[in-house]
């Protein structure tokens, strides 16, 4: 039987970025110790507490049918902490909780995009965002940022792509950033903005490492004049508590667009698991303290790289600002992105991302994931300097 062309079509038309993380896992198979520096999982599990609060929601009979859109408490709860870290008014009517940020980037190109409108995105970017267009039947259109702007979007930029694709419907952007780390200046904010009005541009904004910041400010871009209106902010717990295998997340967005967006749900996943909802309400009820547990190992790891990176210059760091990530430019290496990895990984067993994965915007760099303890974090940033050192000119 013939698939459809949308579901055939889905991947396939970039560089696969789980080459190199898939080889990885199959010499761990095979016995082979690798220390892994791929994806965007912490090295520790969700908190004992939140488990608690999941076990006792579902023994006290929470397994059935969910409310859909979200428990009024949790969209609440969740109306309440965007209102207390952006100041634009909130409520739960603004709110439809996701199973994960993943989800939420599908059903919101749902809403801005008809089947064959260009979506925009800018690269680098996380692995799944052309895909995810093509689910819902749109276009992906690249917007390339570049190294030497610091990976930061300029309005010539993105002007110049949403010309070259009249009617185009959205722009995706994500900041703090997978995989450069880069969290994007008010400036750059602001050109986001003023391209989406100049053109007339649901926004949708990825904020999953929202709570990943030490560097700079991170803006909400639906915070901006006239923005709230056509932005959909998503949000997850994945990073921000390390509860990435409880798939939930939300969306956050006019009334409008959530009211459609509840009626997607009803007609596609029917909803999130209430005790995983009651988990992730009490975990948001921990506070901002909480968040910064979970996000304390990544600057300290980011630290540990620069004081091992200090006096060799093959390779530079992306002046990143959060995120779990950190990107290397290795270009004075000679290599491609895809060579440097695929030789560490062979030689000296460490498993790094090739920047290539992320788009064209990213050749040349490698992505390290900063989620190993930080004694196998320091060892690995040593043999990637030993390992680049070879290829000194
Ligand atoms: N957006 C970005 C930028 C990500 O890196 C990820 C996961 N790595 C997601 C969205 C999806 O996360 P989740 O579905 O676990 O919320």
């Amino acid at each position: 039987m013939k698939l459809s062309s949308r579901i055939t079509g889905l991947t396939g038309g970039e560089p696969d970025g789980w080459d190199l993380f898939i080889r990885a896992r199959k010499m761990i198979a095979d016995g082979q110790k690798i220390t892994e520096l791929t994806i965007g999982e912490h090295d520790i599990r969700t908190h004992p507490d939140i488990l608690e609060a999941m076990h006792a929601s579902a023994a006290a009979g929470n397994t059935g049918y969910s409310l859909v859109p979200g428990s009024q408490s949790l969209r609440e709860t969740i109306a309440a902490r965007v209102q207390a870290r952006t100041g634009i008014a909130t409520t739960a009517d603004n709110v439809l909780v996701t199973p994960g940020g993943q989800s939420a980037l599908f059903a919101t190109h749902s809403a801005a995009c008809d089947p064959g409108d260009t979506a925009l995105y800018c690269a680098p970017n996380y692995a799944t965002y052309p895909g995810t267009i093509r689910g819902v039947s749109a276009i992906p259109k690249v917007i390339q940022t570049r190294p030497e702007n610091d990976f930061q979007p300029q309005f010539s930029e993105i002007d110049a792509a949403a010309t070259g694709a009249p009617g185009a419907k959205s722009l995706l952007v994500n900041s703090p950033n997978n995989p450069t780390g880069v969290v994007y200046s008010a400036e750059t904010m602001d050109a986001i903005a003023a391209a989406c009005l100049k053109h007339d541009l649901w926004l949708i904004s990825d904020e999953v490492y929202d709570t990943q910041v030490w560097q700079g400010t991170h803006i909400s871009p639906r915070t901006l004049p006239d923005m709230a209106e056509r932005t959909l902010v998503i949000g997850s717990m994945s990073k921000s508590h390390a509860m990435t295998g409880s798939r939930i997340g939300w969306i956050v967005g006019p009334e409008t667009a959530i009211s459609r967006l509840i009626a997607l749900a009803v007609n596609t996943n029917f909803g999130v698991a209430g005790f995983i909802q009651d988990a992730a309400e009490y975990a948001l009820n921990r506070g901002a303290e909480f968040e910064q547990l979970i996000a304390a190992p990544f600057p300290r790891r980011r630290e540990i790289a620069r004081r091992i990176l200090a006096g060799q210059n093959l390779m530079q760091t992306v002046p990143s600002g959060g995120s779990m990530y950190l990107m290397l430019d290795i270009r004075a290496t000679g290599l491609t992105g895809n060579a440097f990895a695929n030789a560490l990984l062979e030689t000296k067993k460490i498993a790094v991302m090739p920047g290539e994965s992320y788009g064209l915007a990213a050749a040349g760099h490698i992505r390290i994931a900063m989620t190993v303890e930080d004694t196998a974090f320091e060892a690995a940033m040593i043999q990637i300097v030993d390992f680049a050192k070879g290829f000194a000119a």
